[in-house]
């Protein structure tokens, strides 16, 4: 009887440079499968924006493998027991995977690798969603890294990441498997379609993620080192939901951008930069694998004593983009909008939030968890926690960004603020990032009623900066 192994898709949706699925395919007939399982993660199952990716990520995986003549198995339910059940119903002698950091992993994977021993099975866990596993980068004295830059240094220092492999020769054992229908597993938002117009903006997969990349890397990276801070233009790579569900590998980033300094060595020092970004990606899984905590709870234990506030509507003002500052409403109305929104503006708006108006990061943190399509548990709670003052290696409580002056120097043109808050489109530069303060003549010029076509500003930004202060001081007595 040939050698049968399932291969089982986790975050991992795609081909090549799978290193688990090329060891399968090494031994023999492999049945690729994802099993839906929504009860996994517990309060961090995947938001609605995640869903959305998910399904197209999930359509072109399975498309891709029927064009190689091989199925992908879809099964919904308890993943030891889908995965046990599935093996015995194909008679395989393996499982294949990529291991996963989240705090529930470890766990799942030891429980399901002890069920399939009892029938025989083993389970086979590969890497292949990090550069560098998180046990191999310590400090000299063996503990985690908790600071960025020691941590980056000591990757460069170690083994440089293995050459992306290419997709293996895949061959599928015979015969009919039963699987479920992917439009049933209604991960679409159906009423309302909030993301009615994404596949106009988003591409999901493996080869939508390889071409962003090859043109990012072409035509944009030179641009990277000094306008990765400008939300209006097409700086930054938006690779993070591709990594975010493995329809691209780190490695295969890493690679690319090394190859690209090889060929241009005028852009080492912007390749250098984005480099270092895929590298706080590696740290913030790095921290969450030695530090499960990290998504729930501070990482400074003194902000368990943080007095936060708990007003709902300026909370509710904040997520639906109405705080009457521009570069914050602009920030939510695009995450809403399109599902992504760009690095600068996260932390315009999330530094909003917690300082001006003292809500928890953890409400954004659970915002951003449902409207972002990368929403990572890694990256996101790292982000947060770095802008709440909270975090390893967090930017310093008392730095607080003045939403105001960040408009001003990170949107000079306005053209980003324009575009999501299109109300303002037609106040001059002078005082698109401060409407309150442009005489009523220019407001009603540009069709602007402060408080109905447009809102007042929720806070004001002196007072909520020492308010901020002055809750923060309370913590220095600890
Ligand atoms: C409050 C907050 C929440 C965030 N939540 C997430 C999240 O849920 N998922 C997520 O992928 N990123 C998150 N980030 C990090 C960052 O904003 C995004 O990764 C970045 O904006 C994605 O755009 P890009 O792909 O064009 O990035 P690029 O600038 O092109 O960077 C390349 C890649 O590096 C990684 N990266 C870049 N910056 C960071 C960073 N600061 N931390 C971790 N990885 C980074 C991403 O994978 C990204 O795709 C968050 C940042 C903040 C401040």
């Amino acid at each position: 009887m040939p050698d049968v192994s399932l291969y089982w898709f986790r975050d991992d949706l795609r081909l090549s440079d799978l290193p688990g699925l090329a060891a399968a395919a090494s031994q023999g007939a492999v049945l690729p499968v994802y099993i839906r399982d929504t009860d996994l993660g517990g309060e961090w199952k995947l938001g609605g924006a995640s869903r959305w990716w998910l399904h197209h990520s999930l359509d072109r995986l399975q498309r891709d493998l029927n064009a190689l003549g091989v199925p992908l198995i879809l099964r919904t339910g308890d993943t030891l027991t889908s995965l046990c059940q599935l093996a015995n119903e194909v008679g395989a002698r393996q499982v294949y995977c990529s291991r996963q950091y989240q705090p529930w992993a470890a766990e799942l994977e030891r429980t399901l690798r002890d069920a399939l021993q009892l029938q025989g099975i083993s389970l086979k866990r590969y890497p292949g969603t990090l550069l560098h596993e998180p046990e191999n980068i310590a400090t000299g004295s063996g503990t985690p890294f908790k600071v960025f830059t020691p941590f980056w240094r000591a990757c460069g220092k170690a083994p440089p990441p293995q050459q992306p492999l290419p997709i293996p020769p895949l061959s599928t054992p015979p015969g009919a498997i039963a699987s479920e229908s992917l439009d049933d597993w209604e991960l679409l938002p159906q009423t309302p379609n909030w993301a009615s117009g994404w596949d106009t903006i988003w591409e999901p997969g493996e080869a939508s993620a390889s071409l962003a990349l090859t043109k990012f890397l072409e035509n944009h990276v030179h641009n990277y080192g000094h306008g990765r801070d400008v939300p209006s233009e097409p700086n930054t790579s938006r690779l993070s939901p591709y990594l975010r569900f493995g329809n691209i590998s780190p490695r295969q980033v890493w690679h690319a951008a090394h190859n690209a300094k090889l060929f241009e060595p005028g852009r080492s020092s912007s390749i250098d930069k984005f480099l270092s970004e895929i590298g706080w990606r590696e740290f913030c899984y790095h921290l969450l694998f030695h530090f499960p905590f990290m998504p729930n709870d501070a990482f400074n234990p003194k902000f368990a004593y943080f007095p936060w506030g708990s007003d709902s509507q300026r909370l509710r003002a904040w997520q639906n983009g109405k705080t009457g500052y521009p570069i914050v409403d602009a920030g939510m109305r695009e995450l809403w909008q399109t599902g992504f929104m760009h690095n600068r503006v996260r932390m315009v708006v999330a530094s909003f939030l917690t300082k001006h108006l003292l809500l928890h990061w953890r409400e954004g943190e659970a915002w951003f968890w449902d409207c972002l399509l990368d929403a990572d548990l890694a990256s996101n709670a790292c982000g947060w926690q770095w802008v709440g003052g909270s975090g390893a290696d967090a930017s310093p409580y008392f730095r607080i960004f003045n939403p105001v002056a960040q408009g001003e120097k990170f949107d000079k043109t306005g053209l980003y603020t324009r575009q999501w808050v299109p109300e303002l489109a037609h106040l001059p530069d002078k005082y698109l990032h401060k409407p309150w303060e442009a005489p009523e003549a220019i407001l009603a010029q540009s069709n602007i009623t402060l408080g109905e076509s447009y809102p007042h500003p929720i806070v004001d930004h002196k007072t909520a900066r020492e308010a901020a202060l002055t809750a923060f001081g309370t913590l220095k007595a600890l």
